[in-house]
């Protein structure tokens, strides 16, 4: 039999080596996790070889009778869980899945309200330097320097100023419950569309750890491989009403053949989401960010934006330290903990060295840490800190990281 590892020893020693890697780090980037068998499985299955343009019923090549079959178990399995009328799982990306909204609901050169970058907002929803922000003529939003929450006064008056056509609300780095009402109060006095990007929080969302968007948003867009645990892609729930306009957006406007073995991945996800195990996997994410978080706030140096956490990740801010995000990502990189550095509100460096770390527990989580290990990881990150150049102390703190991850292995 063909032995293509040895064939092509390049390219799977790279990705075994990335499997090593995944065992022996605490992965702490918020939007990454760690997905199961069943979820591998099925991306890695024959499903990749098939065309399928079109929709389940309605395609332009022969053969799809199972693709069919796979696609509507991913579409009804994700109305069922999110309680929506209408799902779209084909979207490649969230960012796709933005874009194909935008184009379902806007014109060009129409406008957007959305949460600015260094709130906390994502690239994709109309940064000068996204397509979006080519397309579209968006404003943002900030969060109130004093609280550093969202200021739904703010967001009125910014509306009212702008009449923008779509209001965006959702995150990729805001560690508080984000109240869809107000905003869709403040979309229909001013006659806007209202978009929720829940990518980050779409878990919590679907076990009800966080309001649900549904019924309240005219549009919501997901990642599936953030909180929910699946493949890396997009979705896209709404009203019936909408389907017709948001399916011709993703194809045939933005995508064209749907890459059905990711959509089996996603039907894999769905299911596992839809067990009640799936909830308490959800619990014990906030859980340990919220031990994670009290450590922090004990600290006399590190202070937790916000305050704290009430989902799945948290900022916090540097400043005290005088180190960079930039240099405590790295330094946490060398003692095999992943992070991601973060701008936090009103940063006066910029996103190349930052002065925040954002931190999530929906991987650690995954491989069974529970509060204590989690407040044990912060106390690790904190040692790295306040011993930033201490060699002895770091290798101390690799060898805790090892023991760590040893005693909650990813399962095969
Ligand atoms: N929306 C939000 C809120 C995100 O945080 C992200 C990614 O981090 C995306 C969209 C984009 O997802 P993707 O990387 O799949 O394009």
């Amino acid at each position: 039999r063909y032995d293509y590892k040895k064939a092509d020893p390049k390219l799977w020693g790279a990705i075994a080596n990335e499997e090593k890697r995944q065992q022996n780090t605490i992965e702490l980037i918020a939007s990454e996790n760690i997905v199961s068998n069943a979820v591998r499985a099925a991306q890695g299955s024959v499903l990749t070889n098939k065309y399928a343009e079109g929709y389940p019923g309605h395609r332009y090549y022969g053969g799809c009778q199972y693709i069919d079959q796979v696609e509507q178990l991913a579409i009804d399995r994700a109305k069922k869980l999110f309680h929506a009328e209408y799902a779209n799982v084909q979207p490649y990306s969230g960012t796709e899945a933005n874009l194909e909204t935008y184009a379902a609901f806007l014109k060009r050169g129409d406008g957007i309200l959305s949460m600015s970058l260094n709130a906390g907002g994502h690239i994709s929803h109309g940064a000068p330097f996204s397509q979006a922000g080519h397309l579209y003529d968006v404003h943002f939003y900030g969060l109130d320097p004093k609280t550093e929450r969202i200021n739904y006064d703010q967001v009125a008056k910014l509306a009212k100023k702008y009449q923008p056509k779509l209001i965006i609300a959702g995150a990729s780095a805001y560690s508080r419950i984000i109240d869809w009402k107000k905003f869709r109060k403040i979309a229909d006095a001013v006659g806007a569309y209202l978009m929720v990007d829940m990518a980050h929080i779409a878990g919590l969302v679907a076990t009800g750890l966080h309001p649900s968007p549904i019924g309240i948003a005219d549009v919501v867009t997901t990642t599936t491989h953030k909180t929910l645990r699946g493949p890396r892609g997009g979705m896209i729930l709404s009203q019936a009403k909408y389907a017709k306009r948001i399916n011709h957006a993703v194809f045939p406007r933005y995508q064209g053949g749907p890459l059905e073995h990711v959509i089996a991945g996603k039907a894999a996800m769905l299911y596992e989401d839809l067990q009640p195990e799936y909830k308490q996997y959800c619990k014990q994410i906030i859980k340990n960010a919220q031990a994670m978080a009290e450590v922090f706030n004990n600290d006399s140096q590190v202070r937790v934006i916000s305050g704290g956490t009430d989902n799945h990740l948290m900022i916090l801010d540097l400043r005290k330290t005088n180190l960079t995000g930039n240099d405590l990502q790295n330094k946490l990189d060398s003692v095999n903990i992943t992070t991601n550095k973060e701008v936090i509100p009103n940063d006066p460096r910029g996103p190349v060295e930052t002065s925040g770390l954002r931190l999530g527990t929906p991987a650690i989580t995954s491989r069974g840490f529970k509060e204590a290990d989690a407040a044990e990881v912060a106390k690790l990150i904190l040692t790295v800190i306040h011993h930033f150049n201490d060699a002895s102390a770091l290798s101390n703190v690799k060898k805790q990281v090892h023991q760590l991850t040893s005693q909650h292995p990813i399962h095969d």
